[in-house]
């Protein structure tokens, strides 16, 4: 047998399971073998990666594609994610009718994605869940968000009307009969953010850390608790997701020790990373909010535990025009999906030493299992071969000039980061080097949808 592809003698990285040295043999775009040293059938193309650590490629678990252009993002932030080794993105989709919505969203996606990407759908009306089980079936949809923080006035003002904890609860007695359902929920009590919001604009205050001080780490503890008693009371799985506050943590371990149903955590690669205080300023206004160094250091716990089992992006890929030079009126969410995986590297493994299986496993193995997306997340014979080769000596310094993006900005710029990723690969098809997009990837994007069973 030739293989089509071999990569060489490389720090192989099974999620969460260690660390091997080895060859991956690929071919019709799929890992056919996993050798050890000189035992490998030859290839038609050899990648040599000594010194190299090969990793699934990742799957963003949370981004918002059309948010910058509905016309090019996925043309664009596929760009940016092949380059940052990402091969796969879970994406937020909200329409008033998803029967028909998401059929064109997907063929949107298949015509200019250079990655694979699925859908979650974002819920607003009691209208929406009764469209949840066809869609199910039709669009292999089951993950479903709620967003607590567009209750009442909050949802007013953005065009929703009937976010409330009775639209929770029914979402997830809904989710619940769907195989493989999770609700999401973005939790925030909008209803406390006015009580302090008045005061520190009276206060003249308008800087970043203001935005975490009128939404505090323990409002979003608090809906966790509603969240998690809620999945309880209904059997639905439920996802925390963008958890951003170590009172939310501690909430959980609490919760935990009563058993119920699935509980799993999502944290993103800025509350890992960034601070109320980081010199991004109003540029790192975001919901939840950046917190503070002892938030941070807890959710890294939590993901050392184990109690954190996803780590996503939550892109949002806006121009900084959006921002103004308010944080009062500064739009939220930054661009994440092209520095995900050298942030998470640089702050995790280098600078806490955590197991670099345990990254993999936060942002491959574990969003493929919780979200039910067959045949990725891996690295073992028969899965796709979705793979990206890092130098874990190769420093980077991130400028959004070279991220590709629709957004012309990122809460990162001029920051150095160890280790870059110098080679994707998805479904055995080389898609970028180096920092840059192989010419084949620009004209004939090959991303699929993620049709989940
Ligand atoms: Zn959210």
């Amino acid at each position: 047998m030739t293989l089509d592809l071999l990569l060489k003698d490389g720090e192989i990285v099974f999620p969460g399971r260690g660390l091997r040295k080895g060859s991956i043999g690929v071919s019709k775009g799929k890992i056919v073998g996993i050798y050890s040293q000189s035992a490998e059938p030859a290839a038609r193309e050899v990648v040599d990666c000594r010194d190299k650590w090969v990793l699934p490629g990742l799957i963003d678990p949370h981004t918002h594609i059309g948010f910058g252009s509905n016309e090019t993002d996925f043309q664009t932030e596929s760009r940016s994610a092949a380059l940052g080794g990402v091969t796969g993105m879970m994406t937020f989709h909200r329409s008033d009718d998803l029967t028909k919505s998401t059929g064109p969203w997907k063929e949107r996606g298949q015509a200019q994605s250079l990655i694979d990407f699925g859908f979650h759908f974002g819920i607003t009306s009691h209208q929406q869940l009764q469209s949840l089980a066809v869609c199910a079936q039709t669009h292999g949809v089951t993950s479903v968000k709620v967003y607590l923080m567009y209750k009442g006035k909050a949802g007013q003002a953005k065009g929703f009307t009937e976010v409330d904890d009775g639209l929770l609860y029914a979402a997830m007695e809904t989710t619940a009969k769907i195989r493989g359902g999770v609700v999401g929920v973005h939790c925030e009590n909008v209803e406390v953010i006015p009580h302090f919001r008045t005061r520190l604009k009276e206060a003249g205050r308008d800087d970043l850390a203001v935005w975490d001080e009128q939404s505090p780490g323990f409002l979003e503890a608090e809906n966790v608790f509603r969240v998690m008693y809620f999945g309880e009371k209904t059997g639905c799985p439920v996802n925390i997701v963008h958890m951003s506050s170590a009172e939310s943590l501690e909430i959980v371990r609490r919760m935990r020790k009563r058993g119920g149903p699935a509980v799993h955590i999502e944290t993103c690669s800025h509350y890992l990373s960034l601070t109320r205080d980081a010199g991004c300023g109003i540029l790192g206004k975001v919901n939840p909010p950046l917190r503070q160094q002892a938030d941070v250091e807890a959710l890294w716990e939590g993901v050392a535990e184990g109690l954190i089992t996803t780590i996503g992006s939550d892109h949002v890929p806006r121009k900084v025009a959006t921002k103004g030079d308010s944080i009062w009126t500064a739009t939220a969410g930054f661009p994440g999906i092209g520095t995900l995986l050298p942030v998470l590297l640089h702050e995790g493994v280098h600078k806490r030493s955590l197991p670099i299986e345990l990254i993999a496993a936060a942002t491959s193995a574990n969003v493929a299992r919780l979200y039910s997306i067959p045949n990725k997340g891996d690295i073992a014979v028969g899965m796709d071969a979705d793979l990206v080769v890092v130098d874990p000596d190769r420093q980077i310094t991130i400028d959004h000039e070279t991220q590709l993006s629709h957004s012309d900005y990122t809460p990162y710029q001029g920051l150095t980061m160890q280790s870059a990723p110098c080679r994707t690969i998805l479904r055995g098809r080389t898609i970028a080097v180096d920092g840059q997009l192989l010419d084949d990837a620009y004209t004939s994007p090959s991303g699929q949808y993620l049709h989940r069973s």
